[in-house]
């Protein structure tokens, strides 16, 4: 296609990684996995309407693209390398995929991720990113491995992706750089965290579709229950000032998506290295509750009574699909 020869216009980086022994070019690359490492590999597909709103600028998509994909590594503590790129595309844009490319490589370049191959056709819009990076034998972060005890601690400010979303579905028009909008649109992930969590954090995953829901899904992996306090919640700025006077929508920061902040686990010895680590990264962090031995999520408002929220879920909640 022609296509891809303004992608491989784009994305054309000076070879610099050694261990890309073959990128794009060839029917396969083949790359090299540091002795002593294990592969971490992960994949995520962006359909618009579905994953980013239609009028989602390009540039934006190309980041989204990426950042989705940097945030599951970063929830492994794995250093991420090397990216495949599946684009199918409508119709020919040569502006939209310059915007998206940019937007996709700049971020790529950010963290020294190499594009190393991908496939390109013609349908509707989607954009599969599939990373691969390494992490030493043994030291990836994983879902199960909370322990009763242990604290829950979330990096970043949950909730402002999802009220962006909601103003937005609602038909207001938020400015591209509106910080809620930018939380949505070109999401940080938070990768050097991810690093400097290994050998601390007992459990770890990245918050995509929601607080609870992801922390149900560590709750299971490793049999355990939790309780959260709404009032530890860290919330921005920028999202407060748009809650009512009536009160903060806890739905929003508890079952919003589209974060990609890491939520993990660690035992209460280790917390206050967690904040030196997480201070020399720059990464904000707050303790937002515990885990314990009884199995469910109980989630506390700030009067410390029980939240009710559905068994099983919290589809009620529901802002947006995503996975
Ligand atoms: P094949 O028919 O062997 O799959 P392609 O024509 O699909 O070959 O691709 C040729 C080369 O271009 C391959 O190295 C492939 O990895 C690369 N490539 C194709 N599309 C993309 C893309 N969207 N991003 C990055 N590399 C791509
Ligand atoms: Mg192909």
């Amino acid at each position: 296609m022609k296509e891809f020869d303004l992608i491989r216009r784009h994305f054309t980086q000076a070879p610099g990684d050694p261990d890309v022994i073959l990128g794009v070019g060839d029917d396969a690359a083949l790359l090299r996995v540091p002795p002593g490492h294990e592969l971490v590999v992960s994949v995520d597909t962006l359909i618009r309407g579905v994953h980013f709103p239609a009028q989602t600028p390009p540039s934006a998509v190309g980041h989204k693209a990426l950042a989705v994909n940097l945030s599951d590594l970063a929830a492994m503590g794995a250093m991420p390398r090397w990216i495949t790129l599946a684009l199918t595309l409508p119709d020919q844009d040569p502006d939209w995929l310059g915007a998206f490319a940019r937007g996709l490589l700049d971020l790529a370049r950010q963290h020294g991720v190499e594009l190393v191959g991908g496939d390109t056709t013609r349908g509707p819009l989607s954009i599969t990113v599939q990373i691969m990076g390494v992490a030493p034998v043994g030291a990836a972060l994983r879902r199960r491995g909370a322990r009763p005890g242990d604290r829950i601690m979330v990096t970043g400010t949950p909730g402002d992706a999802a009220l962006a979303l909601q103003r937005m579905l609602a038909g207001q028009a938020l400015d591209p750089d509106d910080p809620l909008r930018r939380r949505l649109d070109r999401p940080t992930p938070r990768v050097a965290a991810g690093l400097a969590l290994r050998g601390l954090a007992s459990a770890c995953i990245d918050i995509s579709d929601g607080l609870c829901q992801d922390l149900g899904h560590v709750l299971t992996a490793s049999g355990v229950g939790a309780t959260l306090r709404t009032s530890d919640l860290p919330l921005s700025a920028a999202f407060l000032a748009h809650m009512p006077a009536e009160g903060i929508d806890w739905s929003l920061p508890l079952a919003g998506g589209d974060d990609y902040e890491l939520l993990f686990t660690v035992p209460p010895e280790r917390v206050p290295r967690v904040h030196e680590r997480l201070a020399g990264t720059g990464c904000p962090v707050t303790e937002i509750g515990e885990i314990e031995a009884e199995s469910g999520l109980r989630v506390l408002d700030p009067a410390g009574d029980r939240l009710s929220l559905d068994r099983g879920g919290y589809d009620h909640f529901q802002i947006a699909e995503s996975s």
